[in-house]
């Protein structure tokens, strides 16, 4: 499985309190939990030339993980069309935390994708509300992380196909923190932990789901419709 890790890679630059718990860049962090497994993990950044998403590394990428916050707007139109048209082709998505608002995320879903937010250093708990799912495979009956941004309902996204994670923040608020979605041939994870100024990514239960996601939505093998016209498989015509 080719597993390509995207991150915008701003925060890492621009503030200190990110950089210390992540130095290398969200990107490496997630890489290099995910690269623990039998899984090709590479990672790609927006400042790269077509933000390290050409068509070829498109192409072979089997399972695309997406994290982005501050700098939704600077990527560009056609490589966001790109990414949904080769989730549709079957390629798995994985959108972390903030890239609920990120550009392939709102045309995939078709909504505005807003939600309710607090910097305040929130205690989660996550709790499992689908515990047959696959991605839920290694976690008990919910995850908690002591300081996390809080994230609240309603969060504007279709209904999901299955609803995996139900959050309670200790200000109140629930939310929908793991939701499955398909689109075309392709699997769609969103997962919500991963404020950048928490050490969300070093939690291993956070890694669990997340490599379980990884998986879960890697679906590259599948049958290619044909579509438009059709010939008859039976000689359908002498039958007239
Ligand atoms: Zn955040």
């Amino acid at each position: 499985m080719n597993v390509l890790v995207w991150n915008e890679f701003r925060h890492e630059k621009e503030n200190e309190v990110v950089r210390d718990i992540y130095p290398e860049g969200i990107h490496a962090q997630i890489a290099s939990f995910l690269g623990e497994e039998d899984i090709d993990v590479k990672t790609a950044t927006l400042d790269e030339e077509e933000h390290g998403l050409t068509d070829e590394v498109l192409a072979e990428t089997d399972v695309l993980v997406w994290w982005g916050h501050k700098a939704h707007d600077e990527v560009d139109d056609a490589i966001a069309e790109k990414v949904k048209q080769r989730v549709w082709d079957g390629m798995g998505l994985v959108v972390l935390h903030s890239a609920h608002f990120s550009k392939p995320f709102k045309k995939l879903m078709g909504t505005s994708c807003d939600l309710k937010w607090r910097e305040a250093n929130d205690k989660e708990r996550m709790w499992v509300v689908d515990p047959s799912h696959p991605i839920t495979e290694g976690i008990g009956e919910f995850i908690e992380i002591e300081k996390e941004e809080m994230y609240g309902e309603h969060f504007d996204i279709p209904t999901p196909e299955e609803l995996i994670f139900i959050s309670w923040f200790s200000g109140g608020e629930v939310f929908r923190s793991g939701a499955t979605f398909r689109r075309g041939r392709g699997k769609i994870f969103y997962f919500r932990p991963g404020h950048e100024t928490y050490p969300t990514y070093y939690n291993k239960e956070v890694q669990t789901v997340i490599k379980n996601g990884v998986n879960w939505v890697n679906n590259n093998d599948t049958p290619q419709p044909v579509y438009g016209n059709a010939h008859p498989l039976e000689d359908i015509l002498s039958k007239a």
